[in-house]
């Protein structure tokens, strides 16, 4: 698939391919951000089932902020959240004196498996913001439209600036969307629900 080429909907209103995998840290860093070709269905149903709804509903065009990312970009983007990960690995695994060797194994499997967790790299998860459009009245429509999600998460959410933080959406296969809605405002802590508009 050309990076031109329309993933979803078309050119009076879609998403590029581009626009799906479209990364200045992946640029800056020298990160190669392109999908594999057994995840492009998986993009293209993400792009439909979320990015379109909201596409046709506020009539208003916009990119994605990040759509998929690769495990490597993921890494990067993620390098503080790994940090602790590992961290809390290391301590575990060292209160067991005879497991101290085990450390560094148990770092990269905690690693590994946050990794695995994640879901941009699965290519479900989108991050965006509508322009002149509150996060919250994009999460809200959305909720209400009664379509399927997974994790619905406000970040970085400021009532007083709507340019400011993002919506991050989920899409899982089938049966497995939990319709859960989370915010956060530091990115490392999580609380249920909607974030106070005031
Ligand atoms: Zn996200």
């Amino acid at each position: 698939m050309n990076p031109a080429d329309y993933i979803a909907g078309d050119k009076d209103a879609g998403f590029t391919f581009g626009e799906c995998f479209k990364s200045d840290t992946a640029d800056r860093e020298g990160v190669d951000n392109t999908p594999p070709a057994d995840l492009i269905p998986v993009i293209a149903a993400t792009a439909a089932g979320v990015l379109m709804p909201l596409r046709t509903h506020f009539a208003i065009p916009f990119a994605p902020l990040s759509f998929f990312r690769s495990r490597a970009l993921e890494r990067l983007i993620c390098a503080k959240a790994i940090e602790r990960v590992r961290e809390a690995a290391r301590k575990a695994a060292v209160v067991r004196p005879n497991k101290a060797t085990a450390a560094p194994l148990a770092m990269d499997a905690a690693e590994s498996k946050y990794l695995d967790g994640k879901q941009h790299p699965k290519g479900n998860a989108v991050d965006f913001r509508i322009p002149r459009v509150s996060l919250v009245d994009a999460g809200r429509w959305f909720e209400r439209s009664g379509l399927p999600f997974d994790q619905m998460i406000f970040e970085f959410y400021n009532p007083a600036n709507l340019a400011a933080g993002w919506l991050h959406i989920s899409l899982v296969d089938g049966n497995h969307n939990r319709r859960m809605i989370l915010t956060t405002a530091d990115g490392a802590t999580y609380a249920g629900g909607y974030p106070a508009t005031v």
